[in-house]
């Protein structure tokens, strides 16, 4: 017999539970306060996808949208230096550890001393001698890679920008244990985990509308411009959720696939101060970021991304702009928690863009602006400091028909969009088939 689940929140994390639930026969509603689903992800930039992403690849293949068959480029990994040394990270072909250790051998962005002790380290971790310290999630990635033997020059010149890329936030802000899991996966784990590919569409076309598409197919419902206010508890369990014209929701299931920060108000004050793992979410903050989107009358051929070390934004994609003229090219630029940002004016903010962009991409004059947009999100990504790491919460909540997704719960992953899509199936995981 087949459950009736209730799913707040319309972003990857509620659509890809949506999806997997009704795929197991289940009848799902997916409530979205916004006039459109996809959450977070309708503002991005194209996103960064590493073939280490395997939950993102195997929804796209899902959904039909296998970009493997594409025949898009690799986008290589490239450091500008403060030195102005534009360094390039190899992709080699090669099994895994060889791959990373040769890869790494040949980095010329950090210096023989540095890649000497990062090898010795990444010897003793692959032989497990001695193991990775317990304490790892408590401490600081800077402190921790200095610990190391990863000189400031190191940390600052390329390990930040990785941070900053990968984590959403500068090194001396990050847990260590996150950022060696995520280095390890996105770097050791195989020849092919390293590969980049930015699709130079935003996520739109080829994940969030075939999304929609296959939910509408599967007859799930989905309410746009519905708003939860209230979640209403009785003992163990969820009883209802009312939204904000007063009506209640019923359903066997409930799943919260809305940010931290919006499950909080939804809860009784009793539950909140009562269980740890709700009280544990006032201790979560978030990153905040601004996006620069450029369309420019200036043609290039493939998609280049540049991460940035002493400039004002931190990392640069520009890429043919295929919808427009093959003349055009739109850049994007992005900084993530730089808070003095966000108040700057439009005009203050393109001028930043445009000169942190003649570092970038040097060479020839300034081509001429087409267009300019500004995304301001103050609350846009987990932080994933030490102290907040522990207090991302798994799936399963005290209540025993209530569970929690969203890409800033504890999935193993930073808070992106893999992050989102593990949390969705480990929740359409737990309802389980049968009679309620
Ligand atoms: C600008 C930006 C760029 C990013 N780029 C990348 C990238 O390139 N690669 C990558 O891996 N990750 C990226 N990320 C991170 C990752 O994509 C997001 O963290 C992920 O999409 C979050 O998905 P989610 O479903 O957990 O949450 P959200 O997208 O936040 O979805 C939550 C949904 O809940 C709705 N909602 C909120 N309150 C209520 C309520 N009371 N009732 C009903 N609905 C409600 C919201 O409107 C929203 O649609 C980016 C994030 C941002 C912000």
């Amino acid at each position: 017999m087949s459950r009736t689940v209730l799913i707040l929140g319309g972003g990857i994390a509620g659509l890809t539970a949506a999806l997997d639930l009704a795929a197991n026969g289940h009848s799902v509603t997916v409530i979205e306060q916004a006039d459109h689903v996809g959450g977070r992800l309708s503002q991005a930039p194209p996103p960064l996808l590493l073939e280490a992403h395997y939950a993102t690849w195997a929804l796209l293949k899902t959904l039909g949208k296998d970009l493997h068959t594409r025949r898009l480029r690799h986008t290589p990994l490239e450091f500008l230096q403060t030195t102005g040394a534009r360094i390039q990270f190899l992709h080699l072909p090669l099994p895994s550890p060889l791959n990373t250790l040769l890869g790494t051998t040949l980095f010329q962005g950090l210096s023989m001393r540095d890649r000497w002790h990062l090898l010795s380290f990444l010897e003793r971790t692959w032989e497990q001698d001695p193991p990775l310290p317990n304490d790892l999630d408590a401490r600081v990635a800077d402190e921790w890679l200095a610990s190391i033997g990863q000189s400031e020059q190191a940390r600052h010149g390329v390990w930040n920008s990785l941070a900053r890329l990968l984590l959403g936030a500068a090194l001396p802000q990050v847990s260590a244990g996150l950022f060696m899991r995520t280095l390890r996966r996105c770097f050791l784990t195989g020849a092919r985990a390293t590969k980049l590919l930015i699709p130079p569409h935003g996520l739109g076309a080829f994940l969030i509308t075939p999304l929609r598409t296959q939910l509408d197919r599967l007859g799930v419902r989905v309410h746009l411009n519905t708003t939860a206010t209230q979640l209403q508890f009785v003992q163990d369990r969820v009883a209802h959720v009312e939204l904000a014209d007063r009506t209640r929701l019923t359903a066997d299931w409930y799943i919260s696939a809305l940010p931290h920060h919006r499950l909080t108000p939804l809860l009784p004050e009793r539950v909140v101060t009562h269980y740890a793992y709700f009280q544990q979410l006032s201790r979560l903050s978030e990153s905040s970021l601004v996006i620069v989107r450029l369309h420019l009358a200036q043609p290039i051929e493939q998609t280049q991304l540049v991460l940035l070390e002493r400039n004002r934004f931190h990392w640069m994609i520009r890429h043919p702009d295929e919808e427009r003229h093959e003349q055009a090219t739109v850049l994007w630029a992005v900084a993530v928690d730089e808070p003095d940002l966000l108040p700057q004016s439009k005009n203050d903010l393109v001028q930043l863009t445009l000169s942190d962009m003649a570092h970038a991409f040097p060479g020839g004059s300034l081509p001429r602006l087409i267009e300019a947009d500004i995304v301001r999100l103050p609350s846009a990504i987990l932080a994933t400091k030490p102290s907040t790491q522990q207090c991302r919460p798994l799936s399963n909540s005290p209540f025993t028909n209530f569970l929690v997704a969203g890409a800033w719960t504890d999935t193993g992953w930073p808070a992106n969009l893999e992050s989102a899509i593990l949390s969705g199936q480990r929740c359409a995981a737990l309802v389980p088939p049968g009679a309620p």
